[in-house]
């Protein structure tokens, strides 16, 4: 009974140390359990698209007027473009000092055939943000399309006369408030649901990972310790100075979505306890929660940047290729393209690393290196992809001369 009483960001915390106990010592047990994760991923996967679409429109209208929104957006491209590349700097910067792929045995690749045939080019990514067919794009979960329908619907609710203006806002923001509703009632089982999706891992990836070469190794903690640097040191520096946020406050508010973007490998699934945390813990208004963070769910992936840029390079380095400064200089670029194009959905990273191998004449089968340890990255570097997107919206509100609870 004491257990229930433990908040609720501890019961999440131990349900992740029992699974991986639990995955790693019963794995005959895992199918017992393993319907508990997808449970509660169906269940947040079931409310992103209205819950993205509502929120949009609602922010979009709350701003106003198209200056509101000019201002709000540019901002947060501004916050977006600026974090993901000082992430992907960071990466570079310790993939040239270590060289975790010189000297790599390529016997170890694995098969990519459909992983590669999934990769679409960047020119494909920008045109299919306008989607040909609005309901089509929710149905397939495509949300690039679903926020730029969403966006200007919201700006033109605006233009319309007073009664459609309030009837429709009412509306939309009558549908939000629901969806948060819903949002709080599943959070509730967070704890049951990770404890499934976390064990269903351990089991399935426990033998890959205890046969990894050293090298691979060196390559995940070189991944690992650029991705610490950017969160634990860049941006609580940026939070603290640009922001004028406590980090450390922010992030004790964080920790349930940051645990949950751990366990599941997805920012799109995490978003609506993202939401629910910045709002509420960290009391950023819900004009800039709803506009900035459906938006940075999908675009702002500093974790996935710089993750993007330390696999390329260490494909190069296995495969002895030696790039130039220039060509350095386009992986940073691809890189960020890249991460601004992935899904916020498990594995979208990897599938992306083909347009920087492409862009730049590199074996594509060098994604079938780093394959077996995708899995352990993907869980830390969407952690850090969502805790970029809350602390853009805890800055952005301070520039907005909100107080938040979270404000020097
Ligand atoms: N899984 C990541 C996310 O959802 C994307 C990636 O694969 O890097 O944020």
């Amino acid at each position: 009974m004491k257990l229930l009483k433990l908040k609720l960001h501890w019961q999440i915390l131990i349900a992740l140390i029992l699974a991986v106990f639990f995955g790693y010592y019963i794995p005959s047990g895992v199918p017992y359990v393993a319907w508990m994760g997808e449970i509660f991923l169906r269940a947040l996967t079931m409310i992103i698209i209205p819950l993205i679409l509502s929120s949009i429109i609602t922010g979009v209208t709350s701003m106003g007027s198209g200056k509101n929104l000019g201002r709000l957006g540019g901002k947060t491209i501004i916050y977006y473009i600026s974090t993901s590349t000082l992430a992907i700097v960071t990466g570079l910067f310790l993939v040239n000092i270590i060289k975790p792929g010189i000297g790599v045995e390529l016997g170890f690749s694995q098969e990519v055939e459909g992983l590669v045939e999934k990769a679409s080019s960047v020119k494909e990514i920008l045109t299919r943000i306008i989607p040909e067919n609005i309901v089509e794009a929710m149905a397939e979960g495509n949300i690039l399309s679903v926020i730029f329908f969403a966006i200007l619907f919201g700006v033109f609710i605006t233009r319309v006369k007073d009664k459609y203006k309030e009837n429709l806002t009412t509306f939309f923001e009558s549908v939000f408030e629901v969806m948060m509703k819903i949002t709080l009632f599943i959070i509730k089982f967070t704890p049951y649901g990770i404890f499934g999706i976390v064990a269903k891992e351990v089991a399935r990836n426990a033998d890959q990972l205890s046969n990894i070469a050293g090298s691979m190794l060196i390559y995940m903690l070189t991944v690992f310790a650029a991705l610490m640097i950017h969160a634990l040191i860049t941006l609580p520096l940026i939070t603290r100075f640009v922001g004028r946020v406590n980090p450390l406050k922010h992030f004790k508010n964080m920790i349930t979505p940051l645990i949950t973007a751990f366990s599941t490998s997805s920012s799109s699934a995490t978003l609506p306890l993202t939401m629910e945390a910045v709002e509420h813990k960290s009391g950023v208004s819900n004009k800039v929660t709803s506009f900035t963070l459906p938006l940075g769910a999908t675009i702002n992936m500093d974790g996935t940047a710089l993750y993007e840029c330390v696999a390329a390079m260490f494909i190069a380095q296995a495969y002895g290729i030696d790039l130039s400064v220039g060509e350095q200089a386009l992986v940073v670029l691809t890189a960020l393209l890249a991460s601004i194009g992935a899904a916020g959905i498990p594995m979208a990273g990897l599938v992306m690393i083909t347009v920087i191998l492409t862009a730049l004449n590199l074996p594509l089968e060098g994604v079938g290196l780093i394959l077996a340890v995708d899995r352990i990255l993907d869980m830390t570097r969407t952690s850090i992809n969502v805790w970029s997107d809350s602390c853009g919206a805890a800055i952005i509100a301070r520039s907005e001369k909100e107080k938040t609870n979270v404000g020097l």
